[in-house]
């Protein structure tokens, strides 16, 4: 009997390699950083090569730490990054260009562009998701038009597009595998979320080789085996990071919803077999799901200023010299004293959509002090998502009793209680903060039958810590009309 699921979490700034047991509990953890490049202001790039060597250097710690063997790992599960944009050289399997990372803002304009088509309801029909350059296709496009001899090659069949789990997979099967799975094909917008399969006219649109393209399987499917320090493991589960999170969350029925607070935030919620348009600027996806099941569904928002607010404060106000000083501050007064911060650096996202907007501090008196500052920080973090979770109700029609949470931020007592305090909510926070790893090792297990269903993993779970809501309807709708009159300002700041 094998005794171990290995994942593999490549985020945007290390690759993890973490062994799971048959208790779900992670029993060796390793991780490398690698290098942000940023070839100027509005370029983000990764090097393929460094991912690759950081993941691997990875596997073979975490192997050590556990004083086990590759022999020991009954398979592996992938989780990574979403959308970043990896392409390379059949033959040699060297990338032609750096990974361009869902960050990268370069192809802005070429996106203005495509909406001056009018494709946009095209798009939002077949992949759920709008014309952004943070998602695969204009990353792609870019490439071809800007490396040298890249779109003859591409044109010849002799280059391919992956996203990082394609490009790791190819890589540890020694260019054998070229597979990626149904959420990964889902970010890229050249994916019809409906028919789960790429779509031609949106190949024709962002002018792209169907020949580059990885074929595409269930989350949970048998993806072919790798060879780890010799020995040949087989992959049986590859999804992107936030839905490896919200199945790591056990969110495997409709209206189960997950949010992840880290730099950013992550909200998804399961919408069963039912892929609902937002109405509300948030996304459709694909959530992840074992083969041989109907495929399900997800709406998305995400809140761009979600942690990076307490980074601010820590590291251009100095107000605070860890992140979790903000909780014992923002509990040394009773309320933020009528202040709001909109931390709009970049713009507003779901419902607002507003790029222009930049951030705004209101209602600011002469008995302000710091401690209402990071107060009001770490509750913007709650006003924002509650936006998406009202957004997601009425989208989906679904009240939301339950919140499921993760991430680095979610570890504030202070933010857990006020998010539940403003939404009406109960907020729950498994003792695994790992959301997003375990979710690839159960997708794995799951599959290959380490794990035996998914009944019997809930009663693995540890106790969670719930926060219910402490306040008035009254207290709630006084809290959250301050929040829209800032927003409000926030508008009304840069409109003439
Ligand atoms: P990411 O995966 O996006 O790098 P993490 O899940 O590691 O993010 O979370 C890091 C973010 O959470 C940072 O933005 C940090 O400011 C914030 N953070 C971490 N701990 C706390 C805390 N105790 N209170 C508030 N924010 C925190």
């Amino acid at each position: 009997m094998k005794k171990y699921i290995l994942t593999l979490d490549e985020g945007t700034t290390s690759a993890r390699a973490i062994l799971f047991d048959k208790n779900c509990r992670a029993v060796s953890v390793a991780q490398h950083e690698f290098t942000q490049i940023y070839p100027n202001p509005s370029f983000v790039e990764h090097n393929p090569i460094e991912i690759f060597t950081a993941q691997y250097s990875s596997i073979i710690e975490a192997i050590a730490a556990a004083h086990t063997t590759a022999e020991e790992i009954a398979a592996i599960g992938i989780t990574n990054q979403r959308e970043t944009t990896v392409v390379w050289d059949k033959m040699t399997g060297e990338p032609v260009y750096n990974a361009i990372v869902w960050q990268c803002r370069r192809t802005a304009d070429m996106c203005e562009k495509l909406k001056a088509q009018g494709v946009e309801e095209y798009i939002k029909d077949t992949t759920g998701l709008k014309i952004d350059a943070y998602f695969s296709a204009t990353k792609i496009k870019w490439i071809l038009d800007n490396v040298d001899g890249a779109r003859e090659k591409a044109e010849r069949g002799e280059l391919l597009f992956g996203t990082i789990d394609t490009y790791l997979l190819y890589k540890l099967s020694g260019g054998k595998i070229f597979a990626t799975d149904t959420t990964n094909a889902s970010r890229t917008l050249l994916f019809n979320i409906n028919t789960l399969s790429w779509d031609d006219k949106l190949l024709k649109i962002f002018d792209i080789p169907r020949s580059m393209l990885p074929e595409v399987s269930p989350s949970g499917s048998n993806f072919g085996e790798v060879d780890i320090m010799g020995v040949k493991v087989p992959v049986y589960g590859i999804a992107g990071d936030q839905q490896a999170a919200l199945f790591g969350q056990h969110c495997f029925n409709k209206g189960d919803i997950k949010n992840t607070y880290g730099t950013g935030c992550f909200l998804l919620m399961n919408t069963g077999d039912t892929a609902v348009k937002s109405r509300h600027g948030l996304v459709t996806t694909v959530a992840a799901t074992l083969e041989n099941e109907n495929p399900q569904y997800a709406l998305e928002g995400s809140v761009f200023i979600g942690g990076a607010v307490i980074q601010w404060i820590r590291d251009e106000l100095r107000l605070i010299t860890k992140a979790s000083d903000s909780e014992r501050m923002a509990k040394r007064v009773s309320d933020s004293g009528g202040v709001y911060i909109v931390p709009a650096f970049s713009g507003l996202g779901t419902p607002y959509w507003d790029m222009y907007a930049r951030g705004t501090i209101c209602g600011i008196t002469r008995g302000t002090n710091r401690n209402h500052i990071v107060r009001a920080c770490l509750e913007s973090i709650a006003y924002q998502t509650n936006d998406l979770l009202t957004a997601m109700a009425e989208d989906s029609g679904n009240t939301v009793k339950k919140l499921k949470v993760d991430g680095g931020a979610s570890r504030n007592n202070f933010l857990m209680q006020f998010q539940s305090d403003v939404s009406d909510i109960t907020v729950s926070r498994p003792q695994n903060a790992e959301a997003t790893a375990l979710g690839a090792a159960l997708l794995a297990g799951l599959t290959c039958g380490f794990y035996e269903s998914r009944e019997a993993l809930i009663n693995l779970d540890g106790e969670t810590k719930d926060f219910k809501p402490q306040i008035s309807a009254k207290e709630r709708e006084t809290l959250t009309h301050g929040w829209k009159q800032a927003i409000k300002s926030t508008i009304a700041f840069h409109e003439e």
